[in-house]
């Protein structure tokens, strides 16, 4: 007998037939002999459509507010999935991220977990009841609805299979597993059997949204192992765990793709030491990401760098403001771009990666805007429109469409 945490993303519970399916799934792990700890999303497009109603109101709602708003999509599918498995005689019980005693910093919208009590779950495991837990959410230490950023109900999984002690930790989506790459972008994209999780949680960061990388990173730090799978059959899917054999033989594993980047340009800077301090202090609570500068004529200095597109203007009235105490420069909104990324632990080992990764994007006629490398990753900043021509074309020089890959 093992204790399992199944996780259910917002398309596996995203109507009532669906939500029907999760709760005979459950059963079934049951029947076999197993204990089972249920978290659910909400129902797939109801945590965007509230956030859309909310910015219909006020387009900068209030944090704590929408806390309180978004933990309503998941505690609707805790209680009907209870239902259901009610309806198949199976005891179940539902908890919100509060009754399972997750407990989160104050940080709305966006709250680290700090530890789970778990509340009356272990007892019920013992007594061989069902629990389904709302996932994505917590209560903060000054007992406040709490989100734990989108996607957070991966978190929610990972941290509970911790706690718990869980023997498996299974992540029920839309697709089979972890792809080389999107497989709404990628038709050949092959599925991965085993991942270590350095390269998902690289992965993740980058793009491949079907886990959260926060949730993959503490998933790292405690040794969880997971699978993603499908809630659609019983394929196996994709094994994420901390060493897989070979790891470090594919230079790459995976091309990832995040839309939705601004690219802001601060021109004419003086180019001396304290310039760059002054311009990323001012952008302390916005996450930048790519960053590059050319020193131009008379001493003079670009700096671009990337933003989420939601945090462009925020971004660029930070910068414009320090430029005025500065005296000097002028800050422009100078469009949007795509990253495209390239992750592998054998780059760490292997030259030419980088060649690689440029030719095939230059053989599909991509320009590349900026890039920036670590030790597992290379990124590219491209025109959006060419996303899906680049990350096929870069997906087919690494022959990642070949399986096993032959690189
Ligand atoms: P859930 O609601 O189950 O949490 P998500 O929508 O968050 O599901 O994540 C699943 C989606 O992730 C898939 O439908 C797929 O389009 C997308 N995705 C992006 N990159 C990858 C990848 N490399 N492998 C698999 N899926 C990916
Ligand atoms: N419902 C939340 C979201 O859409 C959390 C999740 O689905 O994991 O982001
Ligand atoms: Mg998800």
């Amino acid at each position: 007998m093992a204790l399992i945490v199944q996780k259910y993303g917002g398309t596996s519970v995203a109507d009532i037939e669906r939500i029907n399916n999760v709760a005979k799934r459950v059963k079934a792990t049951r029947d076999e002999g197993h204990q089972v700890v249920v978290v659910v999303s909400a129902r797939s497009g109801v945590t965007n459509a509230l956030v859309t109603r909310a910015k219909t109101l006020n387009s900068k709602p209030d944090e704590r507010e929408m806390d309180l708003l978004l933990s309503v999509g998941e505690q609707e599918t805790i209680a009907l999935t209870t239902i259901a498995l009610h309806a198949l005689g199976v005891p179940a019980v539902s908890r919100t991220g509060a009754q399972a005693g997750i407990r989160t910093d104050y940080s709305h919208t966006k709250a680290r977990i700090l530890d789970i009590h778990g509340g009356d779950i272990p007892e019920h495991i013992r007594n061989n009841t069902v629990v389904i837990v709302a996932g994505f959410q917590g209560i903060s230490t000054e007992g406040q609805i709490t989100t734990l950023g989108r996607g957070g109900s991966d978190l929610s999984a990972i941290a509970l299979a911790k706690v718990l002690q869980a023997d498996l930790c299974q992540i029920y989506t839309d697709v089979e597993g972890v792809f080389s790459a999107d497989p709404r972008i990628v038709h050949d994209a092959q599925k991965i059997d085993a991942i270590c999780t350095e390269e998902m949680h690289e992965l993740a960061s980058v793009g491949f949204k079907v886990m959260q990388a926060r949730a993959v990173e503490l998933a790292g730090k405690y040794n969880v192992p997971f699978e993603v799978r499908s809630s659609f059959n019983n394929n196996p899917g994709t094994l994420v765990k901390a060493d897989i054999p070979g790891m470090e033989d594919v230079l790459v594993r995976g091309v990832a793709v995040a839309k939705n980047q601004t690219k802001i340009t601060a021109k004419e800077l003086p180019d001396v030491p304290g310039v760059a301090t002054v311009l990323f202090k001012a952008l302390e609570d916005v996450m930048v990401d790519m960053i590059i500068q050319n020193t131009g004529a008379e001493g003079r200095a670009n700096l671009t760098f990337t933003v989420a597109k939601e945090d462009a203007s925020k971004a660029h009235a930070k910068v414009t403001e320090a430029l005025e105490v500065l005296g000097s420069g002028t800050a422009e909104i100078t469009g949007d771009v795509a990253k495209v990324s390239v992750v592998g632990l054998g780059m760490q080992s292997h030259a030419g990666v980088a060649a690689r990764f440029f030719e095939a994007l230059s053989q599909a006629n991509v320009n590349i805007d900026m890039i920036t490398t670590s030790e597992i990753k290379i990124s590219v900043a491209i025109d959006p429109t060419q996303t899906n021509d680049a990350v096929q074309a870069v997906h087919n020089a690494f022959n990642l469409n070949e399986s096993p890959h032959v690189q």
